[in-house]
């Protein structure tokens, strides 16, 4: 028994099956007689096939989308960590003003040093919330691009050159995979 990718929702099946147990459709007996893979191919045979692909569909090209997706995905845990940290100032400083460790009706300078750090701080975390929201949203719809090119490019290799190719998800998580299983390429291609 060997694993296939099924071409028509890219999920993993074995080859003794008939039906996919993802989606449920046939699989042809010729998509069972072991697709050549791809990496067997060189580079130049490779990057062939690849814009064969992208002369016939151009619609779905997203050139660096993962790349690009994964660096706001940095940025989101940088501006998080940011938050964090701002968080945990404004809360010390509470402790310390219920617990009267400092005093603030007693010491007017402390009033001026205190104020304008627990404001600062209130700030960059409605500024940092404000990136985060940004970061998810775009690297939501980057990697939602790059997961569809590549699911598309997959069942593409498969139904027209009998090619089979792993796709590199490196870099992202379960969910990430999960949505790449539910993408129905029969709606796009
Ligand atoms: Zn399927």
């Amino acid at each position: 028994m060997a694993l296939i990718v099924c071409p028509h929702c890219g999920g993993q099946v074995s080859d003794t099956v008939e039906r996919c147990i993802h989606c449920g459709k046939l699989i042809k007996e010729k998509q069972k007689n072991s697709a050549v893979d791809f990496q067997t191919f060189d580079k130049i045979k490779q990057n062939n096939l690849e814009e064969e692909f992208q002369k016939k569909y151009p619609k779905y090209m997203c050139p660096y989308a993962k790349q690009k997706a994964l660096k706001c995905r940095r940025k989101y845990t940088i501006f998080s960590r940011i938050i964090c940290g701002a968080g945990a100032i404004d809360f010390l400083f509470l402790i310390l003003i219920q617990t009267k460790v400092l005093d603030l009706n007693s010491d007017d300078t402390m009033l001026m040093i205190i104020g304008p750090i627990v404001l600062v701080a209130v700030l960059t975390i409605f500024i940092g919330a404000a990136f985060c929201i940004n970061y998810t949203i775009k690297s939501k719809k980057l990697i939602a691009k790059y997961l569809l090119y590549e699911k598309l490019y997959q069942v593409w290799l498969l139904n027209e050159k009998n090619i089979s190719k792993k796709v590199d998800f490196t870099g992202l998580n379960k969910k990430d995979k999960k949505y790449f299983e539910n993408i129905n390429p029969d709606l796009y291609l």
